[in-house]
Order: C-alpha cells, then sequence, then structure tokens
C-alpha cells in the first residue's frame, strides 16, 4: 500500500494513471488493478482512517498484489464528503467513508449508518448477512453505480460532549451542537440547532464556542481528537448511535472489470475489516474512557432518563417520516424494524441479561 499526496487537481491526471492488466485467457476480466480509495477521515486517523489503511493493505496481500491501492486522507484527493459522488462518476474506485453522509444523494442511506435507539452492532450484522439488509443496502446504492460493503463499525458511541449540564430536555433547547444524520433530526425536534461538520473542524468549532456540544465517535476516537480540551461533561449512551456502520464503496464499473476470484476477495476483506475493527473499537474506547476519567478529570455523565424518553418518542416519529417521504427508505425501514423486533426478543434473555448479571469475572 503506497500513500501519495496530491491535492485536488490531480483527479484528472489520476485518471490516466489508472493500469490495468487483462487475464492472459482473455476473459475480459482484469487480473491486475491499480486502485485509489478517497476516505472521509484525516490522515492515519486512529480507528477509521488507520481502518482504511488496514482494508487496502489486506486488499493487496490477500490478492498477491494483484489489486493495489493507494489510499488519501480527506482533503488530499477528494473533500471529506464527497467521496460517494466521485466514485459515482468513476473518477476514483474505492471509497472509506460512512452512510450516515449520504441523506442527500441517497436518504435510505442513513438507515445503514445509524439509527437512533436501533440495532446494536452485531444485531446490524446479523440482519445485513442474514436478514436482507446487505441485498438493500447495495439496492439502495446501485442507481449510483456505487456497491457499498459493510468495513466497520464504531461499535457502540458515547452520546457526546456538552459544555453544560443537561439535567431535562429543556436543557438541550437552544444547544447549538454537532450532531448529523437522523441523530440531528431528533435534536432538531428537541429545540437543538443541529449542525453536521467534518471531525478535522470538531475541536475549534467546540473550543470557540461556534457550537455548545458535540457528539462524534467514542473515547478512543475522540480522545484522539482532544475533544475533552474542548468541553467538560462527556455523556452517555450513545442513543442516537447504537452502531455506527463505515462502509467501503466501489466503482460498480470497476468491480465488474474484476475477475471473479478478485471480487471474492473484495468482498473477504471488507468482511474481515468489518469484524476486526469492532473488536478494536470495543477494547480501545474502555481503555480510553479510563484515561479521560483519571488522568483528564472528564466528567462522565448520563443522560436521564426522561431526556432519553423524550428522544426516543421524537426517533419514532423522524424514522416514520422517513419512510413516509421515501420508498426506499420505508422498504428498509420495514426490514430493519421487524429484524429489530426480532432478533432483540433473543438478545435480552442471552447477551443483554449476561451482561448485567455476570458482574467482575
Ligand atoms: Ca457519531
Amino acid at each position: 500500500m503506497r500513500r501519495r499526496n496530491f491535492l485536488y487537481g490531480g483527479l484528472g491526471a489520476l485518471a490516466s494513471c489508472s493500469q490495468t492488466e487483462e487475464s492472459p485467457q482473455s476473459t475480459g476480466s482484469l487480473e491486475q488493478v491499480k486502485w485509489r480509495m478517497g476516505t472521509s477521515w484525516p490522515p492515519n486517523f486512529p480507528g477509521h482512517g488507520t481502518s482504511a489503511n488496514r482494508l487496502a493493505q489486506r486488499l493487496e496481500e490477500l490478492s498477491g498484489g494483484r489489486i493495489e491501492v493507494s489510499v488519501f486522507a480527506a482533503g488530499e484527493l477528494v473533500p471529506a464528503l464527497e467521496i460517494l459522488d466521485v466514485v459515482s462518476r468513476g473518477q476514483i474506485e474505492l471509497g472509506h467513508s460512512a452512510p450516515i453522509y449520504w441523506r442527500g444523494q441517497i436518504p435510505a442511506a442513513q438507515l445503514f449508518g445509524s439509527v437512533p435507539f436501533g440495532m446494536l452492532p452485531n444485531e446490524f450484522n446479523s440482519w445485513l448477512y442474514f436478514g436482507g439488509g446487505l441485498e438493500l443496502w447495495q439496492e439502495a446504492y446501485s442507481p449510483l453505480g456505487v456497491i457499498p460493503f459493510p468495513a466497520g463499525n464504531t461499535g457502540s458511541q458515547m452520546g457526546g460532549w456538552f459544555n453544560r449540564e443537561i439535567n431535562s430536555a429543556e436543557d438541550l433547547n437552544g444547544l447549538k451542537m454537532r450532531i448529523p444524520g437522523l441523530g440531528g433530526e431528533v435534536m432538531r425536534r428537541a429545540g437543538v440547532l443541529p449542525v453536521s461538520i467534518p471531525v478535522g473542524e470538531i475541536y475549534t468549532a467546540l473550543q470557540t464556542g461556534t457550537i455548545d456540544a458535540t457528539e462524534w465517535v467514542g473515547p478512543y476516537n475522540d480522545m484522539a481528537a482532544g475533544l475533552h480540551e474542548a468541553a467538560e461533561y462527556y455523556y452517555y449512551p450513545g442513543w442516537q448511535e447504537p452502531s455506527g456502520a463505515l462502509e467501503c464503496l466501489v466503482s460498480m464499473e470497476a468491480y465488474n472489470s474484476l475477475s471473479e476470484e478478485l471480487k471474492v476477495i473484495v468482498r473477504t476483506a471488507c468482511i474481515a475489516e468489518n469484524d476486526y475493527i469492532l473488536s478494536e473499537f470495543n477494547a480501545r474506547n474502555q481503555r480510553a474512557l479510563k484515561t479521560l476519567i483519571e488522568e483528564h478529570g472528564v466528567q462522565l455523565r448520563r443522560f436521564p432518563d426522561d431526556v432519553l424518553e423524550v428522544l426516543r418518542g421524537f426517533s419514532a416519529e423522524v424514522l416514520e417520516n422517513l419512510a413516509a417521504e421515501d420508498p426506499m427508505s420505508s422498504k428498509v425501514y420495514e426490514s430493519y424494524k421487524a429484524f429489530a423486533t426480532e432478533i432483540g426478543s433473543w438478545l435480552r434473555i442471552t447477551e443483554g441479561l449476561i451482561t448485567n448479571i455476570r458482574g467482575t469475572p
């Protein structure tokens, strides 16, 4: 895996750099490709960015070097929130991003990113692989000529950083908060002014008071972004993102040009990374939370039950509205809701219960 530094103007010139070779059997499918991966993350950003690098490395290793991938951080080749459009236009072959960013292009994408009060990561993965979720995800993106593959999950997130305590739902009124996606819509109904800004700008916005609060991911990422230096109170649970999916976007044209063996390698590398990073986040989040509290004096706070109840009510409204406005979202939401109900009843008598009663081994 090689990283190269290009500025924005590089796209046109790069188009001619992509080299491919057909297989000797002349099947028309490609046995050797050099692909570019644009990401929505700062360079080598812990978690998201390092996962993109690892996915690129896996693709090279599994293919014995037949798939070469150059990874570009946000802004090096493509701005953070334009990855989908650029992969869609076929200007680069791969993207590493998150579905929550694409509400403008694909409203249903939000349901594959993070659903407020929705399924947890392993429930979500069960839905994707065994409940028809992945087929729906790919169907939703197909008009853009992009194939999404699940390629990571942040695990359950934190509720976010606040520069004042939230003791009642009224305390949310008038708050300016960085919270994208469906969670932002829920907060809007609770009187918050939600804003969506890339990770690179959150710290400054919070520190200068442009925003009063922000959610980002969890302790591991949030500490790396320095958010504990800009706000005192760290709230849980992350009701807005019980599961935070990351995706590998593949240009449909580029994917379809591959030999069957290389297609299997692309799919398998994504499944591997989807699983691996979740383990990483869970392990590192707990350690980082301890450091935040013990070494940085962060004040950990739980959202009061009545605040969560208000947000849960607004969440149901936001999801029903999305389903009513967009046929694809309706189809996805019906499938999501049915599976969540089904698997929830299983997990409540297994993992949920055991986690609560096991104590400390
Ligand atoms: Ca988040």
